[in-house]
């Protein structure tokens, strides 16, 4: 028969099972609530959420999550939630930590929760705390001089990290109060709500560090890419710190000096830049705003006299400077200026030749010889014909630059045209000349050209034999070309011009007495000339010794 238990035995065992169910239902609630909060890395996002979770578990008309910091001793409202309405929790004001009194304060002080179900009471009690009350609107009243609170029971959990509390959660009630069992399961939902926060915050960290690098990365990309440009920039570009400290010097700075980047990098402008001194004279800096003045300036450089144009522009920190090698361009005005003057003067010559000798023959009362009027009149025609030749050579040399000039692409006889060249010139050149030809040579080419071409090398030959000498020239076939070459015994050419000689202008020594008149485009002429035929002129020639000029055709 079974045996009744008694009441009280009964009312135990319910109270147990009753305790058993509470705690298996709070155990799956924190279970779920950790998967939930877990689930957001968005700090607003785990307020709401774990608001959300407090809504369903227990009865409330206000919540407030507070941070709270140690070192500043403040309490800030992070979260704020009062009656269905999210509260922009900047407009809580911060609350110093009390040492007596204030709920707050007072979890924060001993680190355990606490549960009011009379807050009036509490309030009034109170010294040391300072109390406010917010409303849905958001207006914020100090209590209790404002008037009674209408919050009934309130529960205070605090939030802890490795054992020290960081924040405060609050829970109020108007009406309803508060039991332990409520205060258990917000412990719970404040605990997990805390690790979601932090897990957020890791988060956030690490986001802003990876934008920190990434933008750190651009940087970085952005100064080597203007690196690069500096360094692949035809300009030279230095720049010097204040304290005159090269710190960059970049590859065209290089290829114009001669000097490399490790050995001028981290020294003295003044020690290792030759003529810094005259650059810092005469180079203005322009300030940031200002447009750049250029400034061309002489510095000798590894024994060479370089023309370089500077622009320099002042910074906080230093001067950039950018510079340009104007060598080549000066040298071109050098040997227009020089062209002018030698223009002038080879003009001048033949033409006081021929002013002198027909004013001679104009004058009445003068009386010449047949033979000496006969000898004026061949001056001046000789004279005329240079003349004529000078101009000529002007015209062609500007409207070969101009691409005006066009050659023939006929079957010429280059030996035929060589013998009858040679034969023709022969009594003005007032050297020997000798001829060393085959029968024929057929090549591809502008008769007119090839003949201009071998006058202008037996002029030069002749012009620059001052002790005589003979002149040969040979005419040869090998595979491809067909070789006409001058070759005379006269002064020669040092290898260092034999490149040169072929420019507009360029003459070896014009302001030397001894040099023979010319306007130097002579060569040009034929090198121009030649190129256009698919010809080529080459030099072989040693001072002293003489030189050989040859034109190669290509083979008909
Ligand atoms: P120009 O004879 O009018 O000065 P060119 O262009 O014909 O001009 O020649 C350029 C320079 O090359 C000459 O001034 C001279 O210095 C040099 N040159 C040319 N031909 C010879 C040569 N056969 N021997 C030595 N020097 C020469």
């Amino acid at each position: 028969m079974p045996v009744e238990p008694p009441n009280d035995v009964l009312a135990h065992h319910q109270q147990v099972e009753h305790d058993l169910r509470r705690k298996a239902e709070t155990a799956q609630l924190l279970l779920d609530a950790a998967r939930y909060l877990g689930e957001t890395l968005e700090i607003e996002r785990v307020y709401d959420r774990f608001h959300e979770l407090l809504a369903d578990a227990i009865q409330h008309d206000g919540v407030v999550v507070s941070s709270f910091d140690e070192h500043e001793g403040l309490i800030r409202a992070e979260y704020v939630w009062v009656e269905g309405k999210h509260i922009d929790p900047e407009t809580l004001p911060e609350l110093k930590l009390s040492t007596a009194g204030g709920m707050q304060s007072e979890v924060i002080r001993s680190g355990r929760p606490l549960l009011e179900n009379d807050v009036g009471g509490r309030l009034a009690a109170d010294e040391g705390g300072t109390f406010y009350d917010v409303d849905r609107e958001g207006t914020v009243r100090k209590l209790p001089d404002t008037g009674p609170t209408h919050v009934q029971a309130a529960m205070m959990v605090p939030v802890k990290h490795e054992g020290r509390v960081v924040g405060v959660v609050q829970l109020m009630s108007d009406e309803t109060t508060y039991t332990e069992e409520d205060l258990e399961v917000v412990e719970g939902l404040a605990g997990l709500m805390a690790a979601a926060v932090r897990m957020a915050r890791l988060q956030a960290e690490r986001r802003r560090a990876e934008a920190a690098e990434a933008t750190a990365n651009a940087i970085a990309e952005e100064r080597e890419q203007a690196a690069r440009v500096l360094e692949a920039i035809g300009d030279g570009i230095l720049y010097v710190r204040r304290d005159g400290v090269v710190r960059f010097w970049n590859r065209s700075a290089e290829l114009i000096t001669g000097l490399q980047s490790e050995d001028v990098r981290d020294r003295q402008a003044e020690e290792v830049v030759p003529g810094w001194q005259a650059i810092t004279d005469q180079v203005a800096i322009t300030e940031e705003d200002e447009v750049a003045r250029v400034v061309r300036v002489p510095v000798e450089i590894g024994g060479r006299e370089l023309w370089l144009s500077f622009v320099a522009v002042g910074r906080p920190e230093g001067v950039v400077y950018a510079f340009r090698d104007l060598s080549a361009e000066r040298e071109l005005e050098q040997a227009k200026s020089d062209f002018i003057a030698t223009v002038s003067h080879e003009l001048r010559t033949p033409m006081t030749a021929v002013y002198g000798a027909a004013r001679t023959l104009l004058r009445p009362e003068l009386d010449i010889s047949p033979e000496q009027a006969r000898e004026l009149l061949e001056m001046i025609a000789t004279q005329s014909e240079r003349l004529a030749q000078i101009t000529e050579e002007v015209l062609l040399a500007s409207r070969l630059d101009r691409g005006e000039v066009t050659v023939e692409r006929d079957h010429v006889d280059v030996a035929e045209l060589a013998r009858g060249t040679v034969d023709a010139m022969q009594p003005h050149l007032g050297v020997d000349v000798a001829l060393d030809a085959p029968e024929s040579a057929f090549a591809t080419g502008d008769r007119d050209r090839i003949q201009q071409i071998l006058i202008n090398l037996l002029d030069n030959a002749a012009k620059f034999s001052p002790r005589g000498g003979g002149i040969t020239v040979s005419v040869s076939q090998d595979g491809d070309h067909v070789r006409l070459s001058v070759t005379d015994h006269g002064v020669g050419i040092a290898p260092s011009e034999q490149q040169a000689i072929f420019e507009k202008f360029y003459r070896v020594d014009p302001h030397q007495t001894e040099t023979p008149g010319g306007t130097g485009l002579g060569l040009y002429i034929c090198g121009e000339l030649a190129r256009r035929m698919d010809a080529r002129i080459t030099v072989d020639s040693e001072p002293g010794r003489g030189s050989t000029f040859a034109l190669d055709l290509p083979r008909a």
